[in-house]
């Protein structure tokens, strides 16, 4: 039979089993829900530039694979779809860059550019051609510290969960929606089958992919995971037509232009566990940034606005591994900031960490067994 079965239908799940199915595998998508509705929904579609060189951090070369695999996965996924990912290379501009507590993709300049990723300082001339609309204060220029990076992309990721999920239906996957995991069946060292709401799966392989509740099943297989969620709030706005190219970020905040002339604004950080909504201030201080930045938007009506958890790790690296004390059974969970992102290099990874094949890159920092713990603590945000 050789059933592969992948426990969670967001970005990592359905990334994983459409490189599986795609490989031949028989595969089944057991998810509690609707897939691509939680985490993988709620995020923005930012695709960060990135270069795989053979002399980074693993971090660094999964960002580089995952780039250009999703420039791949795009064309892919609408020639057999077609469904338009919204993937296009919109590039970033940068106020000041801060550091983000327990984010290790480190995106300040000299990293940049010490790993040969294209940035540029933009003076106050090369910035107004580049963006118009946006408002720029002396104050933003005065120390040179705004710059671009025209490599970045970005994808409309509920169009990109869509595609993944006709895609897998195409290739004969078993989708299971509405199922919740909510018990295991063990033999010894191997994961026989999962108790479900909507009934009992047996399979040969599992991977478990369910987001920031990965440690609720991994904790029925006594395995402890330090994956807890993070709440991100973001708003949609609505405008005719696009102010923007470029993603815009200050500190945490940033904009997303999308090309119908929607505007994504986000987000914040927050530790209050699994509480699913949205807070007058942190909506009030997105779209006090929104419109001091870009003043046009001061007549923008706010379309909808949500909360979404990120699968956070202590170290911010997302676990990428065999499930301790069982020989059929992974786990691809905590990928923080950066799920929607890292997906498609996690996925191509797992495959070949299940099949034995040569890895694209070490996965000693992915593993349970690193010392997470000891790494950048998250700090706590009310922003
Ligand atoms: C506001 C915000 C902005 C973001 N912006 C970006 C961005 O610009 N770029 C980027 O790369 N990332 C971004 N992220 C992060 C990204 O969204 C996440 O890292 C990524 O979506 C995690 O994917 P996942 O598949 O692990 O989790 P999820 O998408 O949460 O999927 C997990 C799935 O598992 C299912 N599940 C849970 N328990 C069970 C169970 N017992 N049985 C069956 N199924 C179960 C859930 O229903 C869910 O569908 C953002 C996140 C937020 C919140």
């Amino acid at each position: 039979m050789n059933q592969f079965a992948v426990i969670g239908g967001g970005a990592v799940g359905l990334s994983i089993a459409y490189e599986f199915a795609r490989s031949g595998c028989k595969v089944v998508v057991i998810e509690r829900g609707l897939c691509g509705q939680e985490a993988s929904w709620a995020g923005g579609g930012i695709l960060p530039a990135a270069v795989f060189d053979p002399k980074d951090h693993a971090y660094e070369k999964l960002a580089g694979l995952s780039a250009k695999l999703h420039r791949q996965w795009a064309e892919e996924l609408k020639a057999a779809t077609g469904i338009d990912t919204g993937y296009h290379r919109c590039g970033e501009i940068f106020f000041k860059h801060e550091a983000i507590s327990g984010d290790p993709l480190t995106r300040d300049l000299p990293s940049l550019s010490a790993r040969g990723i294209r940035a540029e300082l933009l003076s106050a001339k090369a910035l107004k051609h580049l963006e118009p609309n946006l408002a720029i204060a002396p104050a933003d220029l005065d120390d040179l510290q705004v710059y671009h990076t025209p490599n970045s992309a970005q994808i409309r990721n509920p169009r990109h969960l869509q595609a993944l999920k006709a895609a897998l239906l195409q290739m004969g996957v078993s989708v299971i929606e509405q199922a919740e995991v909510q018990s295991f069946e063990v033999k010894g060292d191997y994961l026989h089958a999962v108790q479900t709401t909507a009934g009992r799966f047996v399979a040969d392989r599992f991977c478990l992919a369910a987001g920031a509740w990965t440690s609720h099943l991994t904790n029925r297989l006594n395995c402890t995971l330090p994956v807890k969620p993070i709440r991100g709030q973001m708003a949609l706005l609505q405008m005719e037509e696009p102010l923007l190219r470029n993603v815009v970020h200050q500190g945490g905040h940033y904009l997303i232009p999308r090309l119908d002339g929607r505007m994504l604004v986000g987000s914040t950080l927050e530790d209050v566990g699994f509480e699913k909504k949205t807070t007058d201030a942190a909506i009030a201080q997105l779209l006090q940034f929104a419109k001091t930045r870009l003043p046009l938007l001061r007549d923008a009506s706010v379309e909808k606005c949500w909360a979404g958890f990120r699968p956070a790790s202590p170290d911010g690296y997302p676990f990428i591994d065999a499930l301790p004390g069982f020989a059929n059974a992974w786990v691809a969970a905590g990928h923080f900031r950066w799920g929607l992102f890292l997906s498609t290099g996690t996925a191509v990874l797992m495959k070949q960490l299940i099949q034995g094949e040569d890895l694209s890159l070490p996965l000693d920092d992915f593993r349970l067994t690193r010392n997470a713990e000891s790494m950048m603590p998250l700090g706590r945000s009310d922003r």
